[in-house]
């Protein structure tokens, strides 16, 4: 067996150690990360265009004990190859439900925004799962957005649906993750429950100066009107990006430019000090 140092060693290393043998190691290591508790939760604000913050998204990062914090692009995609992932959502839609019941937050009317992975969202009990979840710890679902991608939908779309329906009817919002990125179809837009479109931050940055980014983002906004849905703009940085969006729609913004992730703490702390928005 290897030793712990030795793991270290390979770990993250490209060109030497086989991916396979790569993988291998990150995934013990994150199985002992989460039982040794490293993982931690950072929230992002989701700000209104006219100052009001309507919620955050919650963001995953590993507080490695050598290695400092890690980001979600680091783990999640070897996590997302096997039930590694179910565990690592489930922890964080708990932790996620704790926080809505703490006082500081319990009554303000914010949503937090979870990222689901495909796997996660197909195991048969997902459902039963969460709706035991927000019972046993009494947060009101309607504090809750879940964010899926279209790569989720394409093989189940009625399997997808019913799920959806189900957690929409208890006050669930569902949100469609990286938009324009995957294989979206109008079509599937029309059949999915959805409250809400996320425009990736590739086009959101690039909108101001590259017409066909800018052509993108129009129509992201139009079909989000017609189809009477929320839009969150990611990863905008500069007044000129937020402003280009602000002259096209009614946007919700998320990012640096309105406020970098912090821990959870930290965004606690920020919201006790500042009252009710
Ligand atoms: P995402 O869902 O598209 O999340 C948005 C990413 O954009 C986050 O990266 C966020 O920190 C970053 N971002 C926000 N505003 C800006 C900006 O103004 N500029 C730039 N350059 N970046 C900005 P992060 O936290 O590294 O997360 C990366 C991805 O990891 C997420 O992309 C999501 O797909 C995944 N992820 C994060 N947390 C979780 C989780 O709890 N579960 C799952 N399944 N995936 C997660
Ligand atoms: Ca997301
Ligand atoms: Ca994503
Ligand atoms: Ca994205």
């Amino acid at each position: 067996a290897k030793t712990k140092g030795t793991a270290q060693i390979t770990f993250f290393d490209e060109s030497l150690e086989a991916i396979a043998r790569q993988r291998f190691d990150i995934e013990q290591e994150l199985r002992r990360a989460i039982k040794a508790d490293e993982l931690r939760i950072y929230l992002q604000p989701q700000v209104h265009a006219n100052g009001l913050t309507v919620g955050a998204e919650a963001l995953i990062r590993w507080q490695h004990p050598s290695r400092g914090l890690l980001p979600p692009g680091t783990f999640i995609p070897i996590a997302e190859e096997s039930d590694l992932i179910v565990e690592i959502g489930e922890w964080v839609l708990t932790k996620i439900c704790q926080m809505l019941a703490r006082s500081e937050i319990a009554c303000c009317p914010i949503r937090i925004s979870v990222n689901i992975s495909p796997r996660h969202f197909r195991q048969p009990n997902f459902v039963e799962w969460i709706k035991q979840v927000l019972c046993n710890i009494g947060v009101d679902p309607a504090r809750l957005t879940l964010e899926i991608t279209e790569g989720m939908v394409i093989d189940n779309l009625s399997e997808v649906v019913t799920k959806m329906t189900e957690l929409t009817a208890l006050g669930i919002h569902f949100s469609m993750d990286d938009f324009g990125t995957g294989y979206s179809s109008l079509a599937y837009l029309k059949r999915l429950p959805l409250h809400e479109l996320k425009i990736d931050k590739t086009f959101v940055q690039d909108a101001p100066s590259d017409p066909n980014d800018a052509a993108l983002v129009e129509t992201i906004l139009a079909v989000a009107s017609h189809l009477h849905l929320k839009v969150v703009a990611e990863g905008g940085e500069t007044h000129e990006q937020a402003d280009f969006l602000n002259a096209r729609g009614d946007v919700i913004h998320q990012g640096y430019l309105y406020g970098l992730p912090v821990p959870m703490q930290t965004w606690l702390d920020d919201w006790k000090l500042r009252g009710l928005n």
